[in-house]
């Protein structure tokens, strides 16, 4: 979609700070991280909100790498979040899906 911000990034036309890649997902670090380690795991293909989807395969893949990343980094241990924000009330400001995920110092609950 050529006016989705995460699809222009998936093209190459936005550089990231990327962590991996598949041909289903695109891991990178968000560029306004809201804890030592926040990066974010998105699909290739253009979905704008989670009530827009109900590919488990592929919303399970989302979280399994996330946690991969994890472990990859070295804080799967000590504990972090995911988190999938959707529309505007639940604070979604990219309507392309993306899942967050945020570690590295003590996540208060419940979120702001
Ligand atoms: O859940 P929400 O839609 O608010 O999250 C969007 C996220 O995308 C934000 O955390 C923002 O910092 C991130 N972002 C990014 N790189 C961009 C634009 C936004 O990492 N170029």
């Amino acid at each position: 979609m050529t006016d989705c911000l995460f699809c222009t990034i998936i093209n190459g036309d936005i550089s990231v700070n990327k962590i991996y890649e598949d041909e289903d997902v695109l891991a990178f670090y968000d560029i306004k991280p809201r804890a030592p380690y926040h990066f974010l795991v998105i699909p290739k293909t253009h979905i704008k909100t989670l009530n827009n989807t109900n590919d488990e395969k592929l919303l399970g893949k989302l979280i399994l790498i996330a946690s991969d990343i994890t472990q990859d980094l070295g804080f799967a241990d000590k504990g972090y979040r995911v988190v999938m924000n959707c529309n505007k009330q639940g604070g979604q400001t990219v309507y392309h899906i993306h899942l967050h995920c945020l570690g590295g110092r003590v996540l208060t609950w419940p979120p702001g």
